[in-house]
């Protein structure tokens, strides 16, 4: 607007110079040389003609006074006196009694004009008397020509006079004339530059910004300009500050100082006028009109200011980490008492899932409020652009409907717009983020299921299970984080804290007396990376572990998959005395003929032959046939998941060592497992006790003690 008005000032000012200020003062100024110049010349020209009339006088009365000497001399006579007049420049001369008759000469028409009738008083004095009419110049003389007094009467035209003042006037307008022509663009160029600094403040002034050098120039003059210059200076300060102060007022919430509806609108009508995705978050903060109801309007309003906070602190730190909001951190607004907006540019449903994921995480942890803890929760709408609208407008609704969706769905909940989004991305991102913290938080867990050696009865080992206490969830299974953490890049710091957690109860149930072996998960992606073996072994030991209390369990797939990289990572392993169990053995597609070359100890039937053995042949084949191989090669068998007495006969028929399922222990925390498996020791001392085979062993004193 302000453009477009200047633009139309320019070519206003541009069509009609004429009426600027600079034309007038020129021609103004023009006009007035011009009237000097008339005025000038018009007095030059007077001088001029008068000076030259008094010539003309002069002379005519020195040859009056010439020819009236002659004649009282009588050198000549009076009928001489024509012809005297005409050889000195006279047009006429005449001789007159003093009764008024001519005596000699003629006297013409022009002469009985002129009155001259103070002749006779000069007569004694001897002087010519001069008198001036419309043309000529009249002198009379008073002369004694034959003893007679007599006036001698002449006069000369005073043309030449007027022909020198015509002569002078065409001068002097001549000079008048190029004086002007030449002072005119000087003085045009002049008045210009007295008004440039003018046009510099009428252009800021129409388009603000702009000629502020030259206006800051113009201000450091001390006339009326710089005055003018300086006064505009500070109109311009007062009205930037207006003007900011009235964005602030139209674009800030003025309670926690983040950009307003108005504001997020602007912001994300100009993103979608490029075209730009974008994701769009409502964040609902459940709980803070509570806290005004119930700590006071002053409370609430602090809860306010401190929600923000978090969720201004949750967008810069998600941009530092995700790779796209670098640039561009995500904008935070408040929308409504109790709700904000996440602008995101540039997000996907990933990432839009991701910043939910975030959000939700920022608020797990109690607001402070004055010295009040106070907790509230979420409900998190998601709108992506286009998908769900492609308008400022609709947008924002879309939003609005899965905020309500969300709300709905009960506190901490996050909901897409776009149905089918819900299933698929966010539950899936909320763990990746929950499990990030859970890792670092500490609420990872390791259970302890045993193992039993069917000959012996005797536990020999158990089976370390990673667990997750969610702090809203509860207990969370790895069959649903194990694979995301393999996904997303987690497996490797998991792997780490369980084999280490675990080393460290080994070394722990060794110091009290406890010999079972600890056998640890290991992810087919963890042992495939380099290195695999040394930084085990450093773990192991770092705990203070024996490596041959623990065996790691490593699927059929891991570690057939490459068998020479197998190979390389296995022996150091195998060497510092771990043992290597093959988990889930039976489900893969394995090389029988690698089995031979690798150095495992251990073969894990998996859970699901031993289930269906008792009813399907063709996993009761599996089994034998299992079987017959270890056998031959020496391992040990596991008999993963036996839940009844009918599996135990069965597998223990076909030749299994091992033992491991609900029918003996479920997996269980270390401290009940301790337990769990002091009281079993005890009951099999007592079996033996009962039986009488401890006797020899232990003598009289302890088998009373163990019937008693
Ligand atoms: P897996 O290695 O095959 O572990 C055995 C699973 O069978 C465990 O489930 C265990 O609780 C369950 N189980 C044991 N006895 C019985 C029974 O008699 N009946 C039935 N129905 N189930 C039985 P869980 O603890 O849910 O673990 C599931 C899987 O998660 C594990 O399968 C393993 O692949 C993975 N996992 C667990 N902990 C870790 C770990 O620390 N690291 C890695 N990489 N993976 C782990
Ligand atoms: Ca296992
Ligand atoms: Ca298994």
């Amino acid at each position: 607007m302000a453009n477009a008005g200047a633009a139309a000032e320019g070519r206003r000012g541009r069509n009609r110079w004429w009426r600027s200020l600079a034309a007038r003062a020129t021609i103004a100024t023009a006009a007035m040389l011009g009237a000097l110049s008339i005025l000038l010349v018009a007095i030059a020209a007077t001088g001029t003609r008068e000076s030259a009339e008094r010539t003309i006088e002069r002379s005519t009365a020195g040859a009056v006074d010439e020819l009236a000497g002659r004649l009282a001399a009588g050198d000549l006579s009076p009928l001489e006196i024509s012809a005297a007049a005409a050889s000195g420049s006279l047009d006429y001369a005449f001789l007159e009694s003093a009764s008024g008759s001519i005596v000699g000469g003629q006297r013409p028409a022009v002469a009985s004009a002129v009155t001259l009738d103070a002749v006779s008083e000069t007569r004694s004095a001897g002087v010519a008397l001069v008198e001036r009419s419309r043309d000529f110049a009249h002198v009379a003389k008073a002369v004694m020509v034959g003893g007679e007094p007599m006036t001698l009467r002449a006069g000369a035209s005073l043309a030449p006079a007027a022909a020198a003042e015509s002569e002078t006037i065409v001068r002097g307008v001549m000079a008048a004339l190029v004086f002007i022509g030449l002072a005119l663009p000087l003085l045009a160029l002049l008045v210009d530059r007295v008004v440039a600094p003018l046009r510099a403040l009428t252009r800021a002034v129409t388009s603000p910004g702009s000629a502020e050098a030259e206006v800051r120039a113009a201000g450091a003059r001390t006339d009326e300009v710089g005055a003018l210059a300086r006064a505009h200076l500070a109109i311009a300060k007062d009205l930037a500050e207006n003007a900011d102060a009235l964005h602030r007022l139209t674009f800030d919430d003025p309670l926690t100082h983040l950009p307003n509806r108005a504001s997020l609108t602007s912001r994300l009508a100009s993103a979608l006028q490029v075209g730009e995705p974008l994701a769009l978050l409502e964040v609902e903060v459940q709980g803070l009109s509570r806290i005004a109801a119930g700590l006071g309007r002053q409370s609430g309003d602090e809860a306010v200011r401190r929600a923000a906070e978090r969720l201004r602190e949750m967008a810069t730190d998600w941009a530092r980490e995700s790779q796209f909001a670098e640039q561009r951190p995500p904008m935070v607004a408040r929308i409504s008492d109790t709700a904000f907006a996440v602008l995101a540019h540039g997000a996907d449903a990933g990432a839009a899932g991701a910043l939910a994921a975030a959000a939700l995480a920022a608020f797990e942890s109690p607001l402070f409020v004055g010295e009040h803890h106070v907790a509230t929760t979420l409900a998190v709408g998601v709108a992506l652009a286009p998908a769900d609208g492609d308008e400022a407008a609709t947008l924002l609704r879309s939003a609005a409907a899965a905020v309500s969706a969300a709300r709905a769905a009960g506190p901490q909940s996050v909901r897409f717009a776009g149905a089918e989004l819900n299933r698929m991305a966010y539950g899936r991102l909320k763990l990746e983020q929950d499990l990030r913290r859970a890792i670092e938080n500490g609420e990872l867990e390791l259970h302890y299921q045993p193992q039993i050696e069917l000959q012996t009865r005797a536990v020999s080992g158990a089976e370390a299970l990673v667990r997750w206490r969610h702090p809203i969830r509860g207990m969370v299974s790895p069959m649903e984080f194990v694979p995301v953490a393999e996904e997303c890049g987690l497996i490797e710091p998991l792997g780490t804290l369980v084999l280490a957690q675990a080393s460290r109860m080994a070394a722990d149930w060794h110091a009290r007396g406890v010999s079972a072996r600890i056998a640890v998960n290991v992810s087919a992606i963890q042992f495939r990376r380099p290195r695999f073996a040394e930084r085990a072994l450093e773990i192991i030991a770092a705990a203070g572990a024996d490596p041959a209390q623990i065996e790691l369990e490593i699927t059929e797939s891991a570690a057939m998959g490459d068998p020479a990289h197998a190979l390389r990572e296995l022996a150091p392993l195998k060497q510092a005395g771990v043992k290597i169990a093959i988990d889930d053995f039976g489900t893969g597609y394995s090389n029988l003929s690698s089995l031979t070359r690798l150095p495992f100890d251990v073969l894990k039937i998996d859970r699901s032959f031993v289930r269906d053995a008792v009813m399907a042949g063709g996993a009761r084949a599996v089994v034998s046939a299992i079987m017959g191989l270890a056998a031959n090669l020496g391992f040990e068998t596991i008999a993963e998941g036996v839940e009844t007495d009918e599996q135990l006969v069965f597998v223990t028929r076909q030749g299994c060592s091992h033992v491991q399922g609900y029918l003996f222990g479920k997996p269980m925390p270390a401290s009940a497992f301790e337990v769990w498996y002091a009281e079993r020791a005890l009951t099999e001392l007592r079996g033996l006790a009962e039986r009488g085979a401890l006797r020899p062993v232990l003598g009289e004193g302890l088998a009373a003690a163990g019937h008693a």
